[in-house]
């Protein structure tokens, strides 16, 4: 599965059209989520999906906005709200802090979804014809592969987007030979293993200052003027800009790696971590990571390549080449490790290699498990440097995670990246367990 996402030039007609469309699912989703309220706080009964899915065409009959509305449209609002409380449910069961399903205002419902090609939407020509709407003006600025599947119309930052997921038929790289560990580092935005870093972007402060200044531009003015709201246009585009700047950035390094190499280890990062470190805060990952991770992913599965996720502990406190713990802390400071065993390296470079070497690690049991043989460069193993708090925390949690999915998620376009995807190496900690990181087979011999 692949998305593709075009800019949508809809004439002023078919904005206010969009508009409604968008404004009408809101509305039904809130009523459903109502429902589900009442139903729950009067009968202690759960309304499941089906029941829901069944009154769309009721609503279709009585409300004259809903009529004008294909009907894929209302039932993906109503698989939208299902799918906000089946997350909830989890949260629930995890232990984690829940967060009960929300009524959605006007400025936090944004999107509406088809769930089928031809079926209420379709190419048509150099348009995209949409029911009820009419053929909008696309800017194609890359063809579509695969078979169409489904489709999100989304406002984003005053403009309309439509995000089209298509099935693609994975295509393997040549088998490289090459394992690489990434450290998302502190002078570099991320240091590998094989002594390469990749820096900070340029334009990175620069539009970050920008964005400062016109956030300002805000705050002086006055609360509900109509040039308040102009400046808080403006703020938004200028961030759905940097946004897409960032995102493009860190997609061509995920893909740079994915072509490299076969097995790509990172840390398994908590980006809620990463925000509290005030060193890294600064760092484009920590709006990025999240994105660089699913993105790699994406592109790992459809190379046929693998990502494994290590624990991050003890990686910079290790030495990569005899796998002593350094005497001394290594404090945010220093730049540079040296070890007694004569190793001298750049400290995001160490990490990097103590990274490789956990993921290898995680790797090989799990591809043994899988009866998928290992054709790569054998590798001196010297005594593992995985921290043994780490190593233990991975044997709690199942090496080998089946991957389920439920069949009808497949509806819900871009958010998941898991739907191709053999199997999952995680690393676990804890509830993070929960939250395993995907990987694909590796390719056989
Ligand atoms: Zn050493």
């Amino acid at each position: 599965m692949k998305t593709f996402r075009y800019r949508l030039y809809p004439s002023g007609t078919q904005r206010r059209l969009l508009e409604s469309t968008v404004e009408t699912c809101r509305r039904l989703y809130n009523d459903c989520l109502a429902e589900r309220k009442e139903a729950w706080e009067t009968e202690k009964r759960n309304v499941r999906k089906v029941e829901q899915l069944r009154r769309v065409k009721a609503v279709k009959a009585a409300n004259r906005y809903a009529a004008g509305v294909h009907s894929h449209v209302l039932q993906v609002a109503v698989a939208d709200l299902d799918r906000a409380f089946r997350s909830f449910f989890r949260r629930v069961k995890a232990g984690e802090k829940p967060g009960y399903p929300r009524f959605k205002g006007r400025d936090r419902f944004d999107s509406f979804g088809l769930k089928e090609y031809r079926k209420g939407w379709k190419v048509d020509g150099k348009r995209l014809r949409l029911f009820g709407i009419g053929r909008v003006a696309v800017r194609w600025h890359r063809s579509l592969e695969g078979v169409p599947k489904t489709l999100r119309v989304r406002r984003t930052a005053g403009g309309w987007y439509a995000c089209v997921t298509c099935e693609t038929a994975p295509a393997p790289l040549p088998a490289t030979g090459r394992e690489v560990g990434i450290d998302v580092g502190l002078s570099s935005l991320v240091a590998t293993s094989d002594g390469e870093t990749i820096g900070h972007p340029r334009w990175y402060r620069r539009e970050q200052a920008r964005l400062r200044v016109l956030q300002r531009r805000v705050a002086r003015r006055e609360k509900g003027g109509a040039n308040r709201g102009k400046a808080v246009r403006v703020v938004a585009r200028h961030a759905l800009h940097v946004a897409n700047q960032r995102k493009d950035f860190l997609a061509k390094i995920a893909h740079s790696l994915v072509e490299r190499y076969d097995l790509i280890a990172l840390e398994d990062l908590r980006i809620p971590n990463m925000v509290k470190n005030r060193h890294l805060a600064k760092s484009i990952m920590d709006s990025g990571w999240g994105y660089f991770r699913t993105h790699l992913a994406h592109k790992a599965v459809e190379a046929g390549r693998v990502v494994i996720l290590v624990d991050p502990a003890y990686t910079s406190q290790t030495c990569s080449a005899c796998g002593n713990r350094f005497p001394e802390h290594i404090g945010l400071s220093i730049r540079h490790v040296s070890c007694s065993c004569g190793l001298s390296l750049d400290r995001d470079i160490n990490a990097a290699r103590n990274i490789l070497r956990a993921g290898r690690a995680r790797w090989e049991p799990t591809s043994a498990l899988a009866g998928v043989s290992r054709e790569a460069a054998p590798l001196q193993r010297q005594r593992s440097v995985t921290p043994q708090h780490g190593r233990q925390a991975c044997q709690r949690g199942p090496l080998f995670v089946p991957h389920e999915f439920e069949p009808e998620d497949r509806l819900q376009g871009p958010r998941h990246v898991h739907q191709d995807v053999a199997h999952v190496v995680g690393h676990h900690h804890g509830r993070e367990a929960d939250r395993p990181f995907i990987s694909p087979m590796k390719p056989g011999p």
